[in-house]
C-alpha cells in the first residue's frame, strides 16, 4: 500500500527493522551514513536498495532535514555501491519514489538500484 510521505517517521517500517538488525537483508555495502542491499523482490536483474541510517521517511524528508554530512555521505554512499557492483560502465538507473502517487511501500527513504538489462522507457504510459 502506498505511504503518505508527509506522515511522521514510523519507526516499526521493515528498513528500520533492517537498520536494527531486527530483520536480515542481503547487505551489498555499509558504512557510517548509509546501507545497501538486494531487493527482496528484484525488478531487474541487479536490484539493490540504498537507504540512509538516519530516520527519514522519504526523499523529501531528507533533503529538507538532514544535516550536509548526511546528505553527502549518503549521496557518495549509493554511488559506491553502484561502482562496487559494477554498474558505471554497463549503466544503471536510480528511482526515489515519494508519496502516494508515486506509490512509495515503504516509509523510509530509498534509492532504487536498477542494472543488469537495458531497461527501456524511463515510465510505464
Ligand atoms: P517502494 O515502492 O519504492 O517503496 O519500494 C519498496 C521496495 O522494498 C520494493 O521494491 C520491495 O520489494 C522492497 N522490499 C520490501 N521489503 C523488503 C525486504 N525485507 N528486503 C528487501 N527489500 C524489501
Amino acid at each position: 500500500m502506498a505511504v503518505d510521505a508527509t506522515l511522521p517517521y514510523d519507526d516499526q517500517n521493515i528498513f528500520a527493522r533492517i537498520l536494527r538488525g531486527e530483520i536480515p537483508a542481503r547487505k551489498v555495502f555499509e558504512d557510517d551514513w548509509a546501507l545497501a542491499f538486494h531487493d527482496i523482490n528484484p525488478q531487474s536483474p541487479t536490484h539493490i536498495l540504498v537507504i540512509p541510517k538516519g530516520a527519514y521517511v522519504s526523499w523529501d524528508d531528507f533533503s529538507a532535514r538532514a544535516s550536509e554530512p548526511e546528505i553527502s555521505g549518503f549521496v557518495r554512499a549509493v554511488g559506491h555501491a553502484a561502482r562496487e557492483a559494477g554498474l558505471v560502465a554497463p549503466g544503471y538507473r536510480l528511482l526515489a519514489n515519494t508519496g502516494l502517487d508515486s506509490h512509495q511501500e515503504v516509509p523510509h527513504l530509498h534509492v532504487h538500484v536498477f542494472a543488469g538489462r537495458p531497461l527501456g522507457p524511463l515510465l510505464a504510459r
